[in-house]
């Protein structure tokens, strides 16, 4: 989730080299999907099953700027698979956003949620724009007709929206009320990560990084590292990033390095975290943060340090860079910072790898606590989300990694193997209408 900017602000730019394209991400998530369905022996009829999406949308929006003019925007969802329950998927408003990646993120869902064994399937969307130059009554027109061009799928026993790359609570409640005036009827459920004042969770928004610092955790225990003193670098510093920092100071962890857009800070003695929020609070970006050295994002990354936390983007950890990386664990606050091409190399220096699949599932897992909440008209306690959330990560982690010890491979695959396994045995049972 991030805030908007209104259209006066400058925009930072990313620096031109943090993001070295490799892959597609679509082929990237398919290459790792291919090499675990072959060591499940998963069966041709299944295997062609869940290689495909099974619904891509691609509609028009329309909308009326500020100046009167009218401008239309491509807006994507695409359902992935929906066989263990409704799809779950955030909605994304990027300039980058394809139909290729909206796939991938679909798909990547889908694995997520078998991986921690809640009972969705995985969908994506996306409206290709820069929110950074739209007003917010723009924005809220985006959002209004982009809901209304995907009405039809959306609702809360088939597809649930939440907040991902530039979209927040407030865009959430605008879509809730969207669908709930088309339905004639207040629906809470037909969204998560809404305002805790209209049906949201408490403890969404911390959900994300609060899952990242437990696997962290859980990794370091079985690697028999120390928690205090870590030394964390983290890369993103907006939902995810900031608050697995946080979380991860909070339990002991040096956190030495964090970014954003507008390039790195580092203190080798550890940053204030706190006081580094403080900072994006007021001034937006960590550009003029005083109290750190300054670097790029490419120098940050390879920085020598125990724990690296990619929690921006895509395709940040490429052939390009992988070999230069001194952390020992990588956990993945975003979805898939790191390329099939990366993963031999990291494996090759056995750098210990939690996937995105089982690293950032703590937002969804918390967004079903939402949902659950939302359908009884019955609401938890911040304790209660955040103790069931910590047991679903802690055993989600066990069962990953007992699936890779067991057949001798990395995390990562080991995540695959679980959700393809769990996804494959519903259609199973299911049996095939063909
Ligand atoms: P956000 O918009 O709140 O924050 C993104 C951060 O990344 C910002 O600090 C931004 O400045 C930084 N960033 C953007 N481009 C960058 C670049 N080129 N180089 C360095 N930093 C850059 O987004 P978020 O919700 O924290 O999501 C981050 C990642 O985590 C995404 O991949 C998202 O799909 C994934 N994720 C988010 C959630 C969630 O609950 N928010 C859940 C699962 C996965």
């Amino acid at each position: 989730m991030t805030t908007v900017t209104p259209p006066s602000q400058a925009i930072i730019r990313p620096e031109k080299d943090t993001f070295l394209e490799e892959e597609n991400p679509f082929e990237s998530m398919m290459s790792r999907f291919d090499y675990a369905a072959q060591r499940l022996s998963l069966d041709p009829g299944l295997y062609k099953v869940l290689r495909s999406p099974e619904k891509q949308i691609i509609v028009s929006v329309p909308f009326l700027r500020d100046s009167g003019e009218v401008d239309v925007y491509t807006g994507y969802r695409v359902l992935y698979n929906t066989s263990r329950g409704p799809a779950k998927g955030g909605i994304r408003f990027d300039l980058n956003v394809t139909l290729d990646e909206v796939k991938a993120l679909a798909a990547w869902m889908t694995w997520k949620c078998a991986v921690v064994n809640i009972p969705f399937g995985g969908s994506k969307g996306g409206v290709v724009c820069d929110p950074a130059s739209l007003s917010n009554a723009e924005l809220e027109r985006i959002t209004r007709r982009y809901t209304s061009a995907i009405i039809e799928t959306l609702g809360p026993d088939s597809d649930v929206p939440a907040p991902d790359v530039n979209t927040n609570e407030r865009m959430m409640a605008w879509i809730m009320d969207t669908y709930s005036m088309h339905k004639r009827h207040t629906v809470t459920a037909v969204v998560t990560g809404k305002p805790v004042e209209m049906g949201g969770s408490l403890g969404r928004r911390e959900a994300t990084g609060r899952g990242c610092m437990i696997v962290t955790r859980e990794a370091l225990r079985r690697l028999r590292m120390p928690v205090e003193g870590t030394r964390v670098v983290v890369q993103g510093f907006g939902n995810v990033g900031s608050i697995g920092a946080q979380l991860m100071e909070e339990q002991g962890m040096s956190v030495v390095a964090v970014s954003d857009k507008s390039g790195a800070v580092y203190n080798p003695k550890g940053l204030r975290i706190r006081e580094v929020i403080q900072h994006v609070r007021q001034h937006r970006f960590l550009s003029e943060y005083k109290e750190a050295e300054h670097l790029t994002n490419e120098q940050m990354l390879t920085l020598d340090c125990d724990v690296l936390v990619p929690a921006a983007m895509e395709n940040v950890i490429t052939s390009h860079n992988a070999g230069q990386i001194k952390a020992r664990i990588i956990c993945e606050g975003a979805n898939g910072p790191t390329t099939a091409g990366a993963d031999k190399i990291l494996d090759q220096n056995g750098v210990f790898v939690i996937p995105d699949i089982l690293a950032n599932a703590g937002g969804v897992t918390v967004s079903y606590f939402e949902w659950v909440q939302d359908r009884g008209g019955y609401f938890w306690d911040e304790d209660t989300v955040n103790q069931r959330l910590e047991r679903i990560m802690v055993q989600s982690f066990e069962e990953v990694a007992g699936m890779a010890g067991r057949h001798g491979i990395n995390l990562r695959i080991g995540a695959y193997m679980q959700a393809i396994e769990r996804v494959a045995a519903v259609h199973r049972l299911r049996g095939m209408y063909a």
